[in-house]
């Protein structure tokens, strides 16, 4: 059945949720009616930290009902087609991000027909990564600057 609902399914490791993931997401939210953060998670890896991280990411968006926040594993595209989701949305930061988003794109759009739309980092977050916070926060230094801000 047609939804006229546009939904994005924004997938991702988010671990942690960065200004940067926060950023794509706002600024996605001016282009779509919804948009479904996916942690994907390997069931290889059952001591992972995913419900912790779905927790920060519900507790951020509490107030807004056009963002859920779930944990997937398996496809990508598969769980996308089960949100309901439209296209998938990923952000890109430089030319590495731009060369593995390609090639999930056209293998996505090939293995299901599902778009991918790609948003570039804003150019004062580009180089905000997770791994970037989890390894300054392992040092004790101050990553407040770069995790995400509670909405009003
Ligand atoms: P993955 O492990 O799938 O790469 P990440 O949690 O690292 O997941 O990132 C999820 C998505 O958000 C990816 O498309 C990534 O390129 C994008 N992203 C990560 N950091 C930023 C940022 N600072 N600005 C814009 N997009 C970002």
């Amino acid at each position: 059945m047609e939804s006229n609902v546009k939904t994005a399914f924004y997938p991702g490791s988010f671990n942690p949720f960065t200004a940067g993931h926060q950023s794509i997401v706002d600024r996605a939210l001016k282009l779509v009616d919804k948009i479904v953060i996916a942690i994907g998670t390997n069931p290889g890896k059952p001591n992972d930290n995913a419900t912790e991280r779905l927790q920060n990411i519900e507790r951020l968006y509490a107030g807004n009902p056009r963002v859920k926040a779930i944990i997937y594993s398996g496809l990508t595209v598969e769980a996308a087609k089960e949100t309901g989701a439209t296209f998938i949305l990923r952000g890109i930061r430089g030319v590495a991000d731009y060369e593995l988003e390609r090639t999930l794109a056209e293998t996505n759009l090939r293995i299901s027909g599902m778009e991918t739309l790609l948003m570039p980092a804003l150019p004062e977050l580009s180089m905000v990564s997770s791994s970037m916070v989890r390894e300054l926060g392992h040092f004790g230094y101050d990553v407040t600057q770069f995790l995400p801000v509670k909405e009003k």
